[in-house]
This record gives C-alpha cells, structure tokens and sequence, in this order.
C-alpha cells in the first residue's frame, strides 16, 4: 500500500476533527478527498506529512510510520499545503533553488531539475518573475512545482484548485493528470466535478468520519451519480 491511515483520531481541543478513519490508498491511484469545509480532510493530510501529531491511531505511507520515520517519509512525498504558503518577495527560480536546497538536491542536478519541473508545470514564460507578479493559478503552478521537485512517488494536494478561477482549475486539473503517471496521488476536494474528471477512487469524510470509501466508477453508479451519492453521505443532519 502506498498509503495507510488506520484509526485515527484528532481532537483540536475539545473539538473533534478527525474520529476513527481509516483507509488504504494502493500505489498509482489518483484518489479524491472529499468532503464540506470543516470535514476534516487538512487535519488528515497534515497528519500525514507529520505536521501534526494524531492524539489516535496509526498511519504509513510506502511502509514507513509517520511517528518514527518522517524523515524519510519526506523524500517520497511532495505536499501542496492549503493557501499554498509561498514566498512572496522571491523569485521563482530561487524559491525552487531554496526549496531543492531543503531536499539537499546537488546543485548540478537541481539546476536541471528546475528547468524540468517548470516545463512541466508549464512556468516557463513566468520563470523570471516574482512569485507576486504571478497570477493565482500560476502561482499554484508553483506550489506544484515545489511539491514534485524531488521526484517524490507521493503526491499529497490540499485543495490544489481553490480559490481559481474555471479556466485555472482547468489548467491546473489537466497538470495534476499529466503527472499521475508512476505517482500516488491524495488531493482534497469539495469539487464534484473536479474529482470526477481525475480520480479513480473517492474518500468521503464529513464531520471527522469516514463516510465512503470506494472507487469512483461504484460511486457513479448511485442513483443520481456522484454528486447524489455525495449529498447522502454528507447529509448527516
Ligand atoms: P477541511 O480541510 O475538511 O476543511 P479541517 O481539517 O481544516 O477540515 O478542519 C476540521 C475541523 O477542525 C473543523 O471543525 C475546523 O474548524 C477545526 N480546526 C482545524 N484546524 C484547527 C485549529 N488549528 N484549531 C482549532 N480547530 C481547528
């Protein structure tokens, strides 16, 4: 398995965000994590790429714990947090060089490595700006490339489309494709049709528990299509 959540649990103080969820992600698969505002799904990723501890439970991703081995849990995994936090004043050549140089990447082979990350993240044109001269979507083109620089087998997305406009989900939907060869992909999404287009499997949460957990096709099925099957498992009230 690529990935592993296995009950776990996260409280914000008194306030539960994540009870009891658990799922497997298998390699290769592009899986969509959905679920309303405030479901759960960035506590799970953050726990994930040990940004926060779970007060329960376990979880691994490509066999290694992220209790015990982050590590080297992070040379695999590439993360596009949410509000995608960048470096406004920096240029983005050198954010890329700053970030490779945190995955401590030679500099011979970073050089190369940022020219192939912004051809594929299609930055080409923007590559001498500053990351606040760019446009929104461009400026999640570089989220995306610093998430994939060190060629990790993971790929974890937090909302990677919020916040942009239709023809930038567009783009940066089309790109999360192009990429899906030979990676695991997580995103998080309240998106329907953004998931639709993409994913193989959908992960459902709402309220901190898991609601579905199946592939996207089973999902489709439901009378109704995905977006009825989303609306019963989400409509707990
Ligand atoms: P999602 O990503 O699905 O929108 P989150 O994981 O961000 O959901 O949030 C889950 C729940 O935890 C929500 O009720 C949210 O208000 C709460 N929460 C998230 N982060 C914090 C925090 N740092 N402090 C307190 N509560 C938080």
């Amino acid at each position: 398995m690529s990935i592993t959540v296995s009950h776990i649990s996260k409280s914000y103080g008194a306030i539960p965000a994540v009870k009891d969820v658990s799922f497997e992600i298998k390699e290769g698969e592009i899986t969509g994590f959905l679920g309303p505002n405030g479901a759960g799904k960035s506590t799970c990723l953050q726990i994930l790429m040990g940004l926060l501890k779970a007060d329960l439970g376990t979880a691994s991703i490509l066999g290694l714990s992220v209790q015990s081995d982050m590590d080297t849990i992070k040379k695999q995994v590439g993360y596009l947090a949410e509000h995608n936090p960048l470096y406004p004043d920096m240029y983005v050549k050198e954010f890329l060089t700053f970030i490779g140089q945190i995955h401590q990447i030679p500099a011979d082979r970073l050089k190369k490595r940022i020219a192939e990350v912004i051809e594929l993240t299609g930055l080409s044109k923007e590559q001498a700006k500053k990351i606040n001269e760019l446009s929104k979507g461009y400026q999640q083109r570089v989220g995306i490339a610093q998430a994939i620089l060190h060629d990790p087998k993971v790929l974890l997305l937090d909302e990677p489309t919020s916040g942009l406009d239709p023809n930038q989900m567009e783009e940066i939907r089309l790109l999360i494709q192009s990429l899906a060869s030979h990676k695991t992909i997580l995103f998080s999404s309240h998106i329907l049709s953004e998931v639709e287009a993409i994913c193989d499997r959908i992960i459902i949460i709402n309220h901190g528990e898991l609601k579905a957990n199946c592939s996207l096709n089973e999902a489709q099925q439901h009378k109704g299509g995905l977006s009825a099957f989303f609306k019963e498992k989400t409509n707990t009230n």
